[in-house]
């Protein structure tokens, strides 16, 4: 089954991407040039992706003591990506990109996403060389960002240590001055790092001619003590192999060495290591005496103590990419179980009668056997998935015009998509985190027992989704910082800009027949989020105030996307009367909205009943009574 037609339904009918080309920096482009690029990704999804995704399942990266190997597959895959230009799809033409909005950048990504979530890490890179770009000098974007888009090198993000996972304050990987010309350096004033980077992925492996570390770190102070709290962070590029100013490798190891790899639940084709900076396994010789010292070589980005905000700088598109792998792994599972439900034939319809009145439990064995998709309950496992997949993408999407709006449209309404942007990236990470693993618990169910082994493809789906709520800031770091920070961010503007929005589809909305019921649920819904938004602010008190954040988090979200359902479907009939759309695809997306508002929006009066209270049922409750 293709996504392509919603694809094609959420970006043109709803989003109308298409306008994006009256935008001077995307004027080459059209709908065709649009459309070329998603064959392209779609077919090389389906070619070099899709059928390996269970190989790099199964055949896990090993380390033989020199190398990580991984599949051929995973070689291939890498190949294919890089040659196709995605690594620099959005970049301008001069860097070899293709200018492409990031709308489509993320849509044609999502291909990839679905056909084998794991095989790449080319958002990894694309993040990597994106941000050098922004951060880095002149010498740091041509030698380490361009080499990174051919795909002759390939980057990391290497924040996370063992004891400083959430708590970034907690970096303690030290980097000092190397030497005393150590400014003098072409590629960047020339650190020696030391430390221990955690679950840093794709952190070492054989795909590519070099690997681009991007490092936090800390510069001690005068006194040689590192400054506390994310204040004192700085940012490196520290190459796995040494290059000079031409980007050639000079044969010199850097003194970065693999401590191990992670044996992970999921997401297996990637791999996961545990690296030590600076142990003097490699040494480097030093700029000044020649001699080989211990100690990671890294150039600093940027200014000195600014490393987080750099780092943070693509953080919008980061979370908006694992919102999106998110749905589509949600997406794929709910393809392969529709598909299962067509053809598993079992039990017989309930109701019907029969003469021993066996019939109106589906027990009259003299009846043929349905096929599961005819339950009401397999139904309702379908529904559930479609309508969380499918509103996912359509987020996620909004989402990614938005990155789109704020970096090309007009003063103002680029400054209010920055701000909308903010409210919505933890959602737009977090909410597809939770639900697309619901969907792909789905559709587990639907496939029964056989959807609990191996010989079908839904359980890994559940096992790669499960890393979603916790990288990239896990679940509870993403509900304080939407209740901490983001509603609260300068007086509150962006909830504002939001609610007006919200109530923009709600005013439409009610003008239809077939919707209005629904409208005055999300007018009420976005009344229920504000109000508890107050009242879990009212005693000023953040211990009581973000207690359940979690909870706010899911009410937010699920007001989100019954927002975005609604507005959807305003689409659909719009669609609907042009004939421009078919009958059934319609129906789908009728059904998606009334599920979502009949069955997930009501959960938000549970959720918020303890926000606005500031229940301390779980906050309170001493350790010794767990
Ligand atoms: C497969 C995988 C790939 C990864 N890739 C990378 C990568 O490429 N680069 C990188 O830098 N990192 C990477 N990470 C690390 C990831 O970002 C961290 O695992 C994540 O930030 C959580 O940190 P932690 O594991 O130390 O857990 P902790 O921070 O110890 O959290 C444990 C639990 O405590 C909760 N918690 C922690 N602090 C608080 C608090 N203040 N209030 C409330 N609850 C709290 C968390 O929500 C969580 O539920 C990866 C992780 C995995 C598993």
């Amino acid at each position: 089954m293709s996504f392509r037609p919603t694809l094609d339904f959420l970006l043109y009918h709803w989003l109308d991407a298409e306008s994006l080309k009256q935008r001077d920096r995307f004027a080459d482009h059209s709908r065709e040039t649009f459309d070329a690029v998603f064959d392209t990704c779609e077919r090389i999804a389906r070619e070099k992706y899709a059928p390996f995704n269970r190989i790099v399942d199964t055949q896990e990266p090993h380390f033989d003591g020199e190398k990580v190997i991984l599949p051929q597959a995973t070689h291939d895959a890498h190949k294919a990506y890089a040659a196709s230009g995605m690594l620099s799809a959005a970049q301008d033409y001069e860097v070899g990109g293709m200018q492409l909005p990031y709308t489509v950048e993320a849509a044609a990504n999502a291909f990839f996403a679905m056909a084998s979530v794991s095989i790449g890490s080319g958002l990894l890179t694309t993040g990597n060389a994106n941000l050098l770009m922004v951060h880095g000098t002149e010498m740091q974007k041509e030698v380490f960002a361009k080499n990174e888009f051919s795909g002759r090198f390939s980057g990391t993000m290497c924040l996370s240590e063992p004891q400083a996972g959430s708590s970034l304050s907690d970096v303690m990987t030290r980097a000092v001055p190397d030497g005393d010309g150590f400014e003098a350096d072409p590629l960047g004033p020339r650190y020696r790092l030391t430390g221990n980077k955690m679950w840093i992925s794709s952190g070492e492996h054989e795909l590519t001619d070099n690997i681009i570390h991007l490092v936090l770190a800390k510069i001690p102070g005068p006194d040689g003590k590192l400054i506390a709290g994310t204040r004192g962070i700085s940012l490196f590029i520290v190459p796995k192999k040494m290059v000079d100013t031409h980007g050639a490798l000079t044969g010199v190891r850097n003194d970065v060495a693999l401590a191990g790899l992670n044996h992970k639940l999921g997401w297996r084709g990637t791999t996961n290591t545990l690296l030590n900076f600076g142990e003097g396994k490699y040494p480097v010789p030093s700029t000044g005496s020649g001699q080989a010292v211990s100690g990671a070589v890294g150039y600093l980005v940027g200014k000195p103590h600014e490393g987080l905000r750099c780092m943070f700088h693509m953080m919008n598109e980061a979370r908006i990419g694992v919102g999106t792998a998110a749905t589509m792994l949600g997406m794929a599972g709910y393809y392969a179980s529709l598909d299962y439900a067509k053809n598993r034939p079992q039990g017989r319809p309930v109701g019907g009668g029969s003469k021993n009145g066996t019939g109106a439990v589906g027990k009259d064995a003299s009846q043929p056997q349905v096929r599961i998709i005819e339950h009401a309950d397999v139904k309702r496992m379908l529904l559930a998935q479609k309508a969380y997949c499918e509103g996912a993408l359509a987020l996620e999407l909004y989402c990614a015009r938005l990155v789109d709006e704020h970096h090309t449209a007009d003063a103002q309404a680029a400054d209010d998509a920055r701000l909308l942007l903010e409210v919505l990236t933890p959602i737009a990470k977090s909410w597809p985190s939770e639900w697309c693993l619901e969907a792909n618990s789905l559709a587990i169910q639907v496939h029964g027992g056989y959807g609990y082994t191996r010989d079908f493809p839904v359980e890994q789906y559940w096992r790669d989704n499960r890393l979603n709520m916790i990288h990239e800031g896990t679940h509870g770091i993403q509900a304080m910082d939407l209740l901490g920070r983001k509603v609260l961010m300068e007086g509150g503007r962006g909830l504002q800009l939001l609610a007006a929005r919200i109530n923009a589809t709600v005013e439409k909305a009610t003008q239809a027949p077939e919707l209005a019921e629904h409208a005055n649920a999300l007018a009420k819904a976005l009344q229920q989020v504000g109000s508890a938004t107050k009242a879990a602010w009212a005693t000023g008190e953040p211990g009581q105030a973000l207690a359940n954040a979690v909870p706010y988090m899911q009410a937010f979200g699920h007001t989100v996307l019954a927002w975005v359902w609604l507005d959807v479907a305003l689409a659909s009939l719009s669609a609907q009367k042009s004939a421009i759309h078919s009958i059934a695809a319609h129906a789908g997306r009728m059904g998606a909205t009334r599920y979502f508002y009949r069955y997930e929006l009501p959960k938000i009066g549970a959720w918020l009943k303890v926000v606005e209270t500031r229940d301390l049922t779980c906050a309170d409750l001493p350790e010794e009574a767990f």
